[in-house]
């Protein structure tokens, strides 16, 4: 990856290599932390970060269902990321950032009620999730073994540290089937979401999405049903069997790394022409327009660092 020059950790700004934690940190050993990932991007006007309040929101949300207590508001924590993407003086189009909370050392054993809390933002500069070929033609994708934890038995809804242990055995079984990417059914084997991704397909003009029942509530599948809607387009969140998905007229996934991904194949199946289809390629351009602050209609959700 690349490094930056600059950290924040704990209301400090420290040097990149300097972000360090001891080896019993709590959350290393039991896996709870909470993450979020947002996505800054170089305008005309400098960087915007996209829909930064939304995902500062979701992290503190999702601490709140781990039991983690970050001692700091929202507002604080945006400040935070915006001085974050300023002082380090990015160069490139696409800034990732990852702001976290995990819990540090000093408390061993499963009760964390006395655990202290850490909280930084990370940011750096990185490119397309899926690889830039991926963005033009489409990815393959495979529905893999794993499915999305039961919400009995799991908090997909949080961004916890803890439910990536799946996506990454969902993730490792596609590639080494090889693949680009996992799609994860429920344990009723319905669509849940792909290993980072939220996941869209288009039938006879139809944009369908499942609910997020068993999901990530996607920020970018909340601004792509937003922004089709206001297109014309009718979306539909409902259900999705495995069959519906592999006789799709086109598919994508979207999240704030991977954009607006087309799907080219599922499991040894073209959808539809085999590559990017005609909606989804609308829907990326739309997508890149606002983030890249070049649609009007949606500013409110692009937060320029420089002009604060
Ligand atoms: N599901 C999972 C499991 C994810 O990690 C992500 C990426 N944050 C998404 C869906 C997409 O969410 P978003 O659009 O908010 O980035």
């Amino acid at each position: 990856m690349d490094a930056a020059k600059y950290i924040w950790m704990n209301g400090k700004f420290v040097a990149w290599d300097d972000a360090k934690v001891h080896v019993l940190t709590h959350t290393i050993h039991y896996g709870n932390g909470v993450i979020e990932g947002t996505k800054a991007y170089k305008t005309d006007r400098g960087y915007a970060i996209f829909r930064l309040n939304d995902h500062t929101k979701r992290l503190k949300e999702s601490a709140k269902m781990t039991l983690i207590n970050i001692p700091y508001t929202v507002e604080e924590l945006n400040l935070a990321q915006i001085e974050l993407v300023r002082k380090n003086e990015f160069t490139g189009d696409n800034v990732y950032l990852r702001p976290f909370s995990f819990l540090g050392y000093g408390v061993m054993g499963l009760y964390h009620k006395d655990a202290p809390v850490e909280t930084a933002v990370a940011a750096w500069e990185w490119g397309a999730y899926l690889g830039e070929e991926g963005m033009r033609k489409g990815i393959r994708l495979k529905i893999v073994s794993m499915t999305r934890p039961a919400n009995t038995s799991n908090m997909g809804k949080a961004k916890a540290t803890a439910n990536y242990l799946n996506s990454q055995m969902a993730k490792y079984e596609a590639i080494d089937c090889g693949y680009d990417e996992a799609l994860l059914l429920d344990d009723q084997g319905y669509v849940a979401e792909a290993s980072g991704a939220a996941f869209f397909m288009i039938k006879d003009g139809e944009i369908i999405t499942p609910p997020s029942d068993n999901a990530l509530a996607s920020i970018t599948q909340k601004m792509v049903i937003e922004m089709a809607e206001d297109m014309g387009y009718t979306v539909t969140r409902r259900r999705i069997t495995r069959e519906e998905v592999y006789v799709a007229d086109e598919a994508f996934l979207t999240g704030t790394a991977a954009e607006i991904t087309p799907i080219a194949v599922v499991d040894a199946r073209e959808i539809g022409i085999g590559s990017r289809g005609e909606i989804t390629a609308i829907i990326q351009s739309s997508y890149f327009d606002i983030v890249f602050g070049r649609n009007k209609k949606y500013e409110h959700y692009l937060t320029y660092v420089d002009e604060l």
